[in-house]
């Protein structure tokens, strides 16, 4: 029994859940090579020990993406940039050459090469960059575990479930994790948007990072509680805290019980206006959670991630498997694939990686981003689109254009689709010759041309998220200017108004995609305004259609037109309180 008092750290919680179990700590990623002088006729050995550990890792590698071929497209790339690294110059030969010149042992020889790696990510100011460290780090952590010998899951083996605690949990130790009997796992490095904590939001399994000093707190068998949400994790916790725990974790059960009621109704209010609700999502392991949540669509596939992880530009057919898989899951609902959206606060690591000069860009908000990047870049964006294109014939497919401030960016885009299109007829290729192309609206000039873009386009998306940060020029990113970032400022409604006043009298569909979508405060207003879709976060997604199937739409329409005359955001929200607390019952006011 444990002597040792209970206590709450504070760490990041990366992906949600909250559960209470028994740990077990993995210390691989914490054991020191020793160092040890070898005779001369060892040498040769000792090469061949190390370059063995090297094959097993990559055969290990090999091995978990033949596993998940095809449930898991998306985290097999990085899968396979762990191998691409594994074959690095700086590991491998590195690695032998200390091993020859020195006579010393593989492990010593290796930590020696990570320490001269890690030295140089030191060096490198973007902290994207320096981040990536932490994949050289795991793939490193792999080889060790073979010199050492030790598979340390093996302890997980038990029948009860467990919560795994570990210095730093690769992605693919999380793929792994994801298979075995585990409950969640807490991790002492990592980040919200490391590619751990994605992984683990889009399997579903809780964990909390950014835990220090958490494998030296607890020990294998001591009890926790984590919040995945909220970050926090008591450590042996009292019967008390237990107690309370169990009671709010079961608050959330049985809340979400009673949404799930909801997932597969209609979205239509109670006097049949019907509207899309649609998910937003980055990666395809996310697809099973779209459905559980009763998407009716992809409303936004942010398409960055592929061209995240890897160590060059993804080629044509991986982007084609992605966009394929998506269409081929969703059909026959729409799926929207935003195409690349870099720059601005967005993978800047990957710019400055590829385009060392755009480092020097003042203003990055303001500089070389999004569809601007595209049309620079154009070999890179037409590698997209024909990969969209191809993918095209396997649903509904509709590509939004992000950041669209002029006219001219269309016509640029349009022109190298048609390009495109005629390459592929001439290859005897099948793709849909009418596939709907929208844009995002955005920025203020989108708003203001909404009627000549409507023109042109088969839909609006509106971004709320950047839309607010350039109309109000309010940096999204910025502590500082973070509370006059504010979706209720009149000017934002007002722009919103006339962007679906815009598209409908084109009749053209308008679809908001910004976090306003899934807020349960702004999602009224924006279907009164006359927002035809809204696309959120999946598990956001029953709370609002269990909003708009206890709304009826001629309030909701009266509601936006009282909220568009409030002066400011204050009287805004003042004013939506107490029209939430005449119309909706109190399970929706207070989720
Ligand atoms: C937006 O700007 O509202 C949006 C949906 O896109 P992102 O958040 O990816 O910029
Ligand atoms: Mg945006």
């Amino acid at each position: 029994m444990h002597t040792q008092p209970s206590k709450i750290i504070q760490g990041i919680g990366v992906s949600p859940g909250i559960i209470i179990g028994k740990v077990v700590v993995i210390k691989r990623q914490t054991c020191r090579p020793g160092w040890y002088q070898l005779p001369p006729e060892q040498i040769q050995q000792e090469v061949q020990r190390f370059k063995d550990a090297v094959g097993g890792a990559e055969q290990e590698l090999l091995s978990l993406r033949k596993y998940f071929t095809d449930d898991l497209a998306d985290a097999l790339s990085i899968i396979d940039s762990h191998v691409l690294i594994l074959k690095d110059r700086m590991i491998v030969e590195q690695t032998i050459q200390i091993i020859e010149q020195n006579n010393v042992n593989a492990e010593w020889a290796l930590a020696q090469s990570l320490s001269q790696i890690q030295a140089k990510f030191d060096k490198i100011p973007d902290p994207y960059i320096k981040d990536r460290y932490s994949d050289v780090k795991h793939v490193a952590d792999r080889i060790y575990g073979l010199l050492f010998g030790q598979d340390p899951y093996q302890l997980i083996q038990g029948d009860e479930p467990v919560v795994v605690v570990a210095n730093d949990v690769s992605p693919e130790d999380t793929i792994r994790l994801h298979k075995e009997n585990i409950l969640a796992f807490l991790a002492e490095k990592g980040g919200q948007t490391s590619h751990t904590a994605i992984i683990a939001r889009s399997l579903n399994l809780p964990a909390v990072v950014g835990l220090e000093y958490i494998t030296g707190v607890l020990q294998t068998g001591d009890e926790v509680i984590l919040n995945g949400t909220t970050g926090e994790v008591v450590v042996r916790p009292t019967a008390e805290q237990k107690e309370q725990y169990q009671e709010y974790s079961l608050h959330n059960r049985v809340r979400d019980e009673e949404l799930a009621y909801y997932t597969h109704l209609n979205s239509e209010t109670i006097d049949g206006y019907t509207v899309r609700l649609s998910a937003n999502i980055e990666v395809t392991e996310e697809l099973p959670n779209v459905l559980q949540n009763g998407a009716e669509g992809i409303g936004l596939f942010r398409s960055e991630f592929d061209y995240f992880h890897g160590v060059s530009h993804p080629c044509e057919e991986q982007l084609y498997a992605t966009y394929k898989e998506l269409l081929a899951t969703m059909a026959p609902h729409p799926v929207t694939v935003r195409t690349l959206d870099v720059g601005g606060d967005k993978l800047m690591h990957y710019l400055s990686q590829n385009y060392s000069h755009m480092d020097d860009e003042r203003n990055p908000a303001l500089g070389l981003r999004s569809i601007r990047f595209s049309l620079y870049e154009s070999q890179l964006f037409a590698t997209q689109l024909r990969s969209l294109l191809r993918a095209s014939v396997h649903g509904r497919l509709r590509i939004l254009l992000p950041l669209v401030s002029s006219l001219n960016e269309l016509y640029q885009t349009k022109a190298i689709l048609r390009n495109i299109m005629s390459d592929l007829e001439q290859e005897g290729a099948s793709f849909t010759p009418k596939v709907e192309l929208g844009i995002m609206v955005e920025v203020p000039s989108a708003v203001i041309l909404a009627d000549v873009f409507a023109k042109e386009v088969d839909f609006f998306g509106i971004g709320t998220n950047d839309l607010i940060q350039y109309s109000l020029a309010i940096d999204r990113n910025n502590q500082f200017v973070a509370h006059m970032y504010d979706p209720f400022h009149p000017a934002v409604l007002r722009m919103i108004k006339h962007t679906v006043d815009a598209g409908h009298a084109q009749g053209i569909p308008v679809s908001v995609c910004g976090e306003m979508a899934g807020d349960l405060l702004c999602a009224p207003v924006l279907l009164g305004l006359g927002v035809d879709e809204l696309s959120m976060r999946p598990p956001v997604l029953p709370h609002v259609k269990r909003l708009l199937r206890h709304s009826r739409y001629d309030q909701l329409h009266e509601l936006a037109q009282d909220v568009l005359l409030c002066v400011d955001g204050r009287q805004a929200r003042e004013f939506l309180a107490s029209y939430f607390s005449q119309y909706y019952p109190r399970e929706i006011r207070s989720s």
